[in-house]
């Protein structure tokens, strides 16, 4: 088997360097969240495979090359006849403000169903990681990440879940409502401190969240603090890790960095401090790149960039 599979959708992302009214060259990127955490982890020595649906056209081709030539097992991958790619247009508005233009609804990818990840999940994974974006694309979708979460977790695979939380695709309270039961397959569990409470009572602040996964079972929290790093919780404790200081051009991805070097170090073995330090290190090496996940590193590069886990368990 696989050291890790996820699965959910991979969009195209056409980018201008200008106004998008204004036309002009547009450059094309594969982009998604559980694939920014499949090239992490492939490029760094594992093996990660994406399942889901893809166009089956010149669009769905570029995605599946895309992750192929990044060592992604794509094996789970279909192609759908009937639907089109998802796209996403990012519009360079200004040089500070990127405008994104979704075009996703009733994209292959979102049609993902229960039947998609039977074989992928049959074929048994160490790691099984789902993301907040996929049950907010479909009931089908939806349907199918709790199916899958429930089967990884009866069978023992490790169940990481990041919450994802995308305003364009539903409420908050849809969102909580979907999520807090998958939380509760998790063993790792990711969120932006914002986006705590979706997985938790509403308006719950971080140690009530917090206290409240760790009883469900959840092992592990990490709460991304973006520029001031991150925080780790779990029954022992919590610790936190600072960001690596570097040059950031380009935060889109970071998160998912983030969770790629995080679940690296836990299949390595590594303790939570070093999975921590390996979290961080990946985060800033996606800041300080251009793109959503070109700029991570392969293992030989991984001391380029090297994070000090500066916290102490209290
Ligand atoms: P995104 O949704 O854009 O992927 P996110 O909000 O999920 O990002 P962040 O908290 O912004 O995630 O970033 C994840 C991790 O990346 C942080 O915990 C930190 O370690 C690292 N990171 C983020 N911003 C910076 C920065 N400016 N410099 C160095 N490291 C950073």
């Amino acid at each position: 088997g696989v050291d890790l599979l996820t699965f959910g959708e991979v969009l195209v992302s056409l980018r201008s360097t200008g106004p998008l009214h204004l036309g002009g060259p547009l450059t094309m990127h594969m982009v998604g969240a559980e694939s920014n955490v499949a090239v992490g982890l492939s490029r760094l020595g594992h093996r990660a495979a994406l399942a889901g649906r893809v166009s089956d056209d010149e669009l769905g081709e570029f995605v599946l090359r895309e992750l192929r030539a990044e060592g992604v097992d794509t094996d789970g991958v279909r192609r759908d006849p009937d639907r089109p790619a998802g796209l996403m247009f990012l519009e360079r508005r200004t040089a500070d403000l990127t405008r994104v233009v979704y075009r996703r609804a009733g994209s292959a990818g979102s049609a993902l169903d229960v039947d998609d990840l039977r074989g992928p999940l049959a074929a048994g994974p160490r790691l099984v990681h789902l993301t907040g974006i996929t049950p907010a694309l479909s009931d089908s979708a939806r349907a199918a990440v709790t199916w899958a979460a429930r089967e990884a977790a009866s069978a023992g695979t490790t169940v990481s879940l990041d919450v994802n939380y995308r305003t364009r695709l539903w409420s908050r309270e849809a969102a909580r409502a979907a999520l807090t039961p998958l939380a509760g397959y998790a063993s790792v569990v990711v969120a932006s401190a914002d986006e705590l409470d979706l997985v938790a009572e509403p308006g719950a602040d971080e140690d009530t969240a917090v206290a409240g996964l760790l009883r469900r079972g959840v092992h592990t929290v990490l709460v991304k603090l973006g520029a001031d790093g991150a925080r780790a919780h779990t029954r022992d404790g919590v610790v936190h890790a600072a960001a690596v200081p570097v040059t950031a051009v380009d935060t889109v991805g970071a998160g998912d960095a983030f969770t790629a070097g995080y679940l690296s170090g836990h299949l390595d073995g590594l303790d939570l401090a070093d999975r921590l330090q390996r979290a961080v290190a990946l985060g800033a090496f996606a800041v300080a790149a251009h793109g959503d996940w070109e700029g991570l590193p392969r293992r030989d590069e991984l001391s380029l960039i090297t994070g000090s886990v500066a916290g102490t368990t209290l």
